[in-house]
C-alpha cells in the first residue's frame, strides 16, 4: 500500500512516499521510496525543491512561486514524472497522511479527514495561527491533486498529550480559561509517542512497565514524561512557546515581562509574537544563530554570549528533566531525539551528568560514536539512555495505514 505523508508548514513542506506491506507492519521503520522538501524562503518569488529517491536519485528544482498550491503540485508531480519518478500515475497512491499541529480538545487520536474535520482544523487556527492554516492548505492541495475520493488522515501533534491529567493541563489563571480552551496541550506528540514505543522495543520491555523521559531536542524542543505508554506531563503548553529554551523560541519566561514590554510600548502583540518565536532563545541570547552547532563552535572560540546561551540551554534542559522525573516518581530510561538530541554528544552528556546521583552513567565512547537507535548507557547504569532517530513521517504513515488499510 503506497502512502504519501505531507508535513506542510508555512515556510517549508516535507513529503514522503512509503510502501507499506498489506499484512503486519514491520517493527522497524521502512525507508521512504521518495522524499521531497520544499523551501519557500529560498529566494524572493522562487522556491527550492529537493527530491531524493530510495534508488539514489537526487534532484533540485527552482520553482517560481506563482502560488503555493502550484509549487506543491510541481513537487508532487516529480513522483510520476522525470528522473525521480517512483510511481506510474497519481492513482498509485492509496492514502495520504497529514501532520496537523493543533487538534484541540476534540482530537485525542488520528482521524480520517472529512469536511467537518477540515472545518474544525480551521477553527483551531485561532490556537495555532501559523501552523494549522498551512496544514489545512496542504490537505486541500492534495485533495486537488489526488481527488476527493482518496482517504486522507490527520495526525495531530497534540493527540499524544490528550492524556495529561487536569492538574497538569490547567493553567493557574482563572477557571473560565478552561472553558475558552486556554489550557496546556503539548506538541511534538507524534515524535514522543514514536520514541516511547521504539524505546520499549529496544529495551525489550513492555511499554506499560516503563517510566520514560523523552527529550525531543530540535530547533523546537520539548520533553514528555511517559508512564505506561501515556503522556502525563510535557513542557510545551497552550502553544509551542512554553518550556525549554529553543533555537529561536524563548521557552517559558515570566509573563510579567511581556506585560512590561507592552505597557512601555516597546512592543505590539505582533512584534512580541515575532520576538518570542523567531528572535529569542539561543538566537536571541547569542546574537549569532539558532543553530546549536554554531553556538558550540563560537563558545569554544571564547564568544561570551554563545557560552551563556549554551549554559542556559543546558541549565533549562536539566531543570525540566528534573520536573519530568518528579512527576514520574521514578525513571527507567531517558530518550534523546531530533537534531540536537540525536547529534550532540555534548548536550546529552551535560544533561545526563546532573542525574548521576540516581546511578545514571553514560558510556562516553558510545555517546560519541553511537549508531542509529542505540543504548549509550553503561551496563551497570541504573537508568538506560537511548538515542533514537525520530521518525515522525513513518509514524504518520503507520497511523494512516491503521485507519485506512481495511477500507481499501
Ligand atoms: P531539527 O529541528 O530536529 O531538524 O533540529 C535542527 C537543529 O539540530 C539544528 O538547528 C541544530 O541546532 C541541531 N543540530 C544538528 N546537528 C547537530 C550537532 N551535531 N550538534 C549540535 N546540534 C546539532
Amino acid at each position: 500500500m503506497k502512502i504519501l505523508v505531507l508535513n506542510a508548514g508555512s515556510s517549508s513542506q516535507k513529503a514522503c512516499l512509503y510502501e507499506l506491506p498489506g499484512g503486519i507492519l514491520p517493527e522497524y521503520p521502512l525507508e521512504p521510496l521518495w522524499e521531497g522538501f520544499l523551501d519557500f524562503t529560498h529566494q524572493a518569488n522562487i522556491a527550492e525543491a529537493k527530491v531524493k529517491t530510495h534508488t539514489g536519485v537526487n534532484q533540485t528544482l527552482e520553482i517560481p512561486i506563482t502560488s503555493r498550491k502550484a509549487v506543491t503540485e510541481t513537487l508532487l508531480q516529480t513522483l510520476w514524472q522525470g528522473e525521480a519518478q517512483v510511481i506510474d500515475q497519481p492513482t498509485a497512491i492509496q492514502a495520504i497522511g497529514h501532520r496537523v499541529v493543533h487538534g484541540g480538545e476534540q482530537y485525542r487520536d488520528s482521524i480520517c479527514i472529512t469536511p467537518e474535520v477540515k472545518a474544525e482544523i480551521d477553527r483551531l487556527s485561532c490556537f495555532a495561527p501559523v501552523h494549522n492554516p498551512a496544514n489545512l492548505e496542504g490537505i486541500e492541495i492534495t485533495e486537488a491533486v489526488f481527488g476527493q475520493a482518496i482517504p486522507q488522515v490527520a495526525v495531530f501533534d497534540t493527540a499524544f498529550h490528550a492524556t495529561l491529567p487536569a492538574a497538569a493541563y490547567t493553567y493557574p489563571g482563572q477557571y473560565d480559561w478552561l472553558e475558552q480552551g486556554i489550557r496546556r496541550y503539548g506538541f511534538h506528540g507524534t515524535s514522543h509517542r514514536y520514541c516511547a514505543e521504539r524505546a520499549a522495543a529496544l529495551l525489550n520491555r513492555d511499554l506499560t512497565s516503563l517510566k520514560l523521559i523523552t527529550c525531543h531536542l530540535g530547533n523546537g524542543a520539548s520533553l514528555a514524561a511517559v508512564q505506561q505508554g501515556i503522556s502525563i506531563e510535557t513542557t510545551m503548553g497552550f502553544t509551542p512557546l512554553e518550556g525549554l529554551m529553543m533555537g529561536s523560541r524563548s521557552g517559558s519566561v515570566d509573563p510579567g515581562i511581556l506585560l512590561h514590554l507592552l505597557r512601555t510600548n516597546q512592543h505590539t502583540p505582533e512584534s512580541l509574537d515575532t520576538l518570542l518565536n523567531k528572535a529569542a532563545g539561543m538566537k536571541g541570547i547569542s546574537g549569532i544563530t539558532n543553530d546549536l552547532r554554531e553556538i558550540i563552535a563560537a563558545a569554544e572560540q571564547g564568544h561570551d554570549r554563545a557560552q551563556l546561551a549554551l549554559d542556559m540551554y543546558i541549565h533549562r534542559l536539566r531543570y525540566y528533566m528534573g520536573a519530568m522525573l518528579a512527576v514520574l516518581g521514578g525513571l527507567d530510561a531517558i530518550v534523546f531525539t531530533a537534531g540536537v538530541g540525536e547529534n550532540s554528544a555534548l548536550i546529552r552528556a551535560a544533561a545526563c551528568e546532573a542525574f548521576g546521583f540516581l546511578g545514571l552513567k553514560i558510556d562516553p565512547e558510545k555517546n560519541t560514536h553511537h549508531e542509529v537507535d542505540q543504548d549509550i548507557s553503561t551496563p551497570d547504569s541504573q537508568i538506560r539512555v537511548l538515542v533514537i532517530r525520530t521518525q515522525e513521517d513513518w509514524a504518520i504513515a503507520k497511523e494512516c495505514w491503521r485507519l485506512t488499510h481495511d477500507r481499501l
